[in-house]
């Protein structure tokens, strides 16, 4: 019997309830940081999707960003999330925190404003199932470094990526019922613990 992962949700902003449900769903053990010393003993933690500025401002509130850049374990950025992990944002605004732990650039809201929200099949490398993709106001992925593995594109731009522990995403896994790219993260933090061990 391996021991239940343990993967907190930043539960500051957007859809972290979501994102709480399919980790237990998946045998998670899953809980809410809003603190610091709430990632003590985490193997991973995900940034949910919704506004990256206003989780900006809340993750500096609540004193959490020196916490998030020295955790080490993975980390799951989707959407807001996404855009906070990015070394920046083409269009971002003056001052929001980038954590810089994955080597992309964003640019957010880059298929436009809350009409151009839409849903559509992604080709998932490796699989023969496409993986159906909720994007809302949903940033891509401008340019990626060498070290970054694209895993999933829509319209010749990444939307799906990995660099090391750190797993983006542009679009909302949690909103599915698909949950493979959460697997896919539990396996990332499984592999990132055992490298810490
Ligand atoms: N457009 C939002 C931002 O810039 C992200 C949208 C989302 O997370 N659904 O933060």
């Amino acid at each position: 019997m391996t021991e239940p992962l343990r993967i907190g949700v930043l539960a500051v902003q957007g859809n972290f309830r979501e994102h709480l449900s399919v980790l237990r769903r998946l045998g998670v053990e899953a809980s809410e940081v809003r603190k610091p010393d709430q990632l003590d003993g985490l193997d991973g933690l995900i940034i949910p999707g919704g506004e990256s500025t206003a989780i900006g401002k809340l993750v500096r509130a609540y004193e959490l960003e020196p916490a998030i850049r020295g955790f080490e374990g993975a980390i799951f950025g989707t959407c807001a999330g996404m855009i906070l992990l990015a070394r920046e944002a083409v269009d971002g605004v003056p001052d929001q925190p980038f954590f810089g732990l994955i080597d992309i650039v964003v640019r957010r809201n880059a298929y436009g404003r809350q009409v151009r929200s839409f849903e559509t099949d992604l080709e998932l490398a490796g699989e023969a199932k496409p993986l159906r993709a909720v994007f809302i106001r949903a940033p891509w992925i401008e340019s990626a470094g060498p070290a970054v593995e694209i895993l999933a594109r829509y319209d010749d731009r990444p939307v799906l990526a990995r660099e090391g522990r750190i797993l983006v995403a542009a679009f909302h896994p949690e909103l599915t019922d698909d949950t493979r790219v959460h697997e896919l993260f539990c396996e990332v933090a499984r592999e990132a613990a055992s490298v810490r061990t």
